[in-house]
């Protein structure tokens, strides 16, 4: 049986089936896809109908159009690493459409990775902005360390987040900083929820962490958690009921949904915040 990509222990126990995959758990917290997608596999999910809203593939409806509600969570998670470093030089690891790394100001040096060449060439990067396309895993050492790394929902999509974390201690200075936002399967939400939780969506996300797990992973990985939140995020209308179908699989919920693209409440924004989703900043020790 595979062991805990976040601890390394041998998985407990076989937890729930989700959409064909095999979820095992372990002991710190962490559950886990038992038979990921080979690497190659991964690259052709990224596909540009993922982040067009392709139902199979439990992705975005439209991630381009979602930009500016996730420029409002992005600003404040901007604004955080803006006070706890001032500036320099950042990697935001999945950047996509550089979402995140247009809200910087300009005390920043804008660096970028993303696998997926056709979203990058159908939203090239801005000017002030640098992306290297590719498994972050092989991105080249740098002579000059980065000061910062984020990992805005990452760690969720990846078989080896232990790899993910290890790689980005390499790139960073001793008191670097690195970002990090998961969902938390040990929140009040998800546990309500169970195996129905909006996040257990193999094979977009293949790792789920706690908190815990994840704070433990960043700790036998060389860093030290300056602190940790849970913010609510912006959303259009339309993507609560396009999740909410996923949770319930009604035909309703579906139609609602369907009803909300085409109705002028497709872009009304609506605040959520279900306390299921954990952002972390650590500084490397
Ligand atoms: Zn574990």
């Amino acid at each position: 049986m595979r062991a805990c990509p976040a601890c390394g222990l041998p998985a407990l126990d076989s937890l729930f089936e989700k959409n064909g995959f095999s979820v095992l758990g372990c002991r710190c917290g962490t559950a886990f896809v038992a038979e990921p997608p080979k690497p190659a596999e991964l690259r052709d999910y990224y596909s540009l109908d993922y982040f067009k809203g392709n139902r199979e593939k439990f992705g975005y409806i439209d991630y381009a159009a979602e930009e500016p509600f996730q420029a409002e969570s992005f600003q404040k998670k901007a604004d955080r690493l803006g006070e706890i470093l001032g500036g320099g030089r950042v990697l935001d690891v999945g950047c996509a459409t550089s979402s995140f790394l247009k809200q910087l100001g300009p005390g920043w040096e804008k660096h970028g990775v993303e696998l997926s060449v056709e979203l990058l060439k159908a939203y090239p990067p801005p000017e002030d902005v640098k992306v290297w396309s590719g498994d972050f895993l092989a991105y080249p050492k740098n002579e000059k360390p980065f000061d910062a790394v984020t990992l805005w929902d990452v760690l969720d999509h990846v078989p080896e987040p232990k790899s993910v974390v290890r790689k980005s201690a390499e790139l960073l200075r001793p008191g670097g900083v690195l970002a990090v936002l998961v969902g938390d399967r040990s929140s009040c939400f998800a546990r309500l929820l169970g195996k129905r939780w909006h996040l257990y969506i193999p094979p977009t996300h293949l790792t789920f962490f706690t908190r815990a797990s994840l704070l433990e992973l960043l700790k036998c990985s060389g860093f030290k958690t300056i602190r940790h939140e849970y913010e609510g995020r912006w959303v259009p209308l339309s993507l609560c009921f396009f999740r909410l179908s996923y949770i319930l699989e009604a035909a309703w919920v579906r139609k609602l949904y369907e009803w909300s693209l085409r109705s002028a409440v497709r872009n009304l924004k609506i605040y959520i915040n279900l306390r299921d989703v954990v952002t972390v900043y650590a500084s490397k020790t």
